[in-house]
């Protein structure tokens, strides 16, 4: 038989992917079946105090037994590893994540290679796609998650962007209430477990994805602004993105089905008082018909003046065209005189504390879009940051990355949290996160169902490649 060289070089290529060592093991720092963590400082995710000494039992993945360490009995089977000095949270929920990252204006690349160990690698053991560029993809690739054959948080993933006229050549561009069912059922049979509107949805698709999605048992959130807070809520919206900086409620001129200019709706932001009643009104709106709301402070960081540049750790992931990008955007935004977005930060801050004392679930999710810079893994860590600078304590910072995500996704029995029976997602720490804010950036290792993955050895392996897989 004559082989041609392409026929040999697909041959070599198929071959080693067949030696290939499986990925998981090169990054494992320890594993079960009977562990216990001793001597660590520990917050549970629920937003209380932390323990400063407590013990955690690991049996087969799950979290056996846990507590001070006066009380909790370690089995005589266990492996002890003594973590004196360093300091656990649960795997962060984070529910507004990509498998995708922008390249050029309007486009993006996708990078099923790098984020999901990314994620991964910055402490995140479940987290929510927001929208999807390449849905066949990302299904995919939860499901080589969930059957261990690489490594990465779970995943729900989104159908792609259900959208009306979209700017995003990538996206597909619903025009009826009827499309918008056929795509909602389409998307449940491919393998999506939930849905993301867009901006220019109208009233009659958006309540059609809705009530369609409702059928199915799934949940829809959305990135608005043709249709307002209080009309998804009406609706029936499970959840809305980016905290309150997409509601077009307070424009001032607003058209039904309509997005107002983006500028416009900037403006009504910042022309809104940090107390306006009428923000308070829509906060207890969405409360009453129980909407989530998802805090995305981290990609609006980047968009204001006079916030911290990304951390050079960071930086380094990205492919060289990508870094330079940023930085020249970066520098841009640090030098304008007016912007408005230095001036809305704040106020979105402080609104998302208020919907939370009004008695609303917030969640947190980080969006790696805008003109880069917002780069996975570290930007989990970024999140809790922006939530403590929005008031919130360390432990309720990261109740909203942890517990309240798990909430949303009705998985709160099984993550979200350290408790007895819950599998053992954990974050570890070098330092106290009680008395050393930056502590918060020393992540040492994320476990998941029991199996811990050395962070900086996955950040390693991913170097200089962000933008190209
Ligand atoms: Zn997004």
């Amino acid at each position: 038989m004559r082989r041609t060289w392409a026929a040999l070089l697909l041959l070599a290529s198929l071959e080693s992917a067949g030696q290939a060592p499986a990925p998981k093991e090169t990054f494992i720092a320890l594993e079960g079946p009977a562990l216990a963590l001793t001597h660590v400082e520990m917050y549970d995710g629920r937003g209380g105090d932390p323990i400063r000494d407590a013990t955690i039992v690991i049996r087969d993945g799950r979290i056996h037994a846990l507590g001070p360490a006066r009380v909790v009995v370690i089995p005589a089977d266990a492996k002890v590893v003594d973590l004196t000095g360093h300091s656990v949270s649960p795997g962060f929920v984070m529910l507004h994540e990509h498998m995708f990252y922008p390249l050029v204006q309007g486009s993006y690349g996708a990078m099923f290679e790098t984020f999901p160990k990314l994620y991964l690698a910055g402490g995140a053991t479940t987290v929510r796609t927001g929208g999807s560029m390449s849905p066949y993809a990302d299904i995919n690739v939860a499901h080589e998650i969930a059957e261990g054959k690489r490594p990465g948080p779970d995943m729900d993933v989104t159908a792609p962007f259900l959208d009306g006229p979209s700017p995003f050549l990538q996206d597909f561009r619903i025009r009826t209430p009827e499309q918008a069912r056929e795509m909602v059922r389409y998307w449940a049979s491919a393998g999506a477990t939930s849905y993301k509107g867009y901006m220019s949805l109208n009233r009659a698709q958006l309540g059609a994805i809705v009530d369609e999605a409702h059928r199915g048992k799934r949940k829809v959130t959305a990135h608005l602004c043709g249709v307002t807070y209080r009309e998804a809520a009406d609706l029936g919206i499970d959840n809305l993105e980016h905290g309150f900086l997409a509601a077009t409620d307070f424009v001032a001129d607003k058209k039904p089905d309509e997005c107002p200019n983006p500028l416009a709706a900037r403006a009504s932001y910042d022309a809104l008082a940090v107390d306006a009643p009428e923000m308070k009104a829509l906060q207890k709106h969405l409360i009453e018909r129980k909407v989530t709301l998802t805090s995305t402070l981290t990609v609006f960081e980047t968009f204001a003046s006079g916030r911290p540049i990304a951390p050079p750790e960071a930086l380094e992931l990205l492919i060289p065209q990508l870094r330079e990008s940023y930085l020249a955007r970066w520098s841009q935004i640090q030098a304008m005189k007016d912007n408005v977005w230095t001036r809305i930060l704040p106020k979105e801050m402080a609104w998302e504390k208020q919907f939370v004392e009004a008695g609303g679930l917030l969640v947190a999710g980080t969006d790696p879009t805008g003109y880069g810079g917002v780069v996975p893994g570290f930007s989990n860590v970024r999140q809790v940051e922006l939530l403590e600078e929005a008031g919130f304590t360390r432990a309720q910072a990261l109740r909203i990355a942890t517990l309240n995500g798990a909430i949303y996704l009705g998985r709160d029995k099984d993550v979200g949290s350290l408790a007895e029976g819950k599998r053992a997602d954990i974050v570890l720490y070098k330092g106290s996160l009680a008395s050393e804010p930056l502590a918060l950036r020393q992540i040492v290792w994320t476990m998941k169902a029991g199996t811990a993955y050395d962070s900086k050895k996955l950040l390693a392996s991913l170097k200089g490649k962000v933008g190209f897989q």
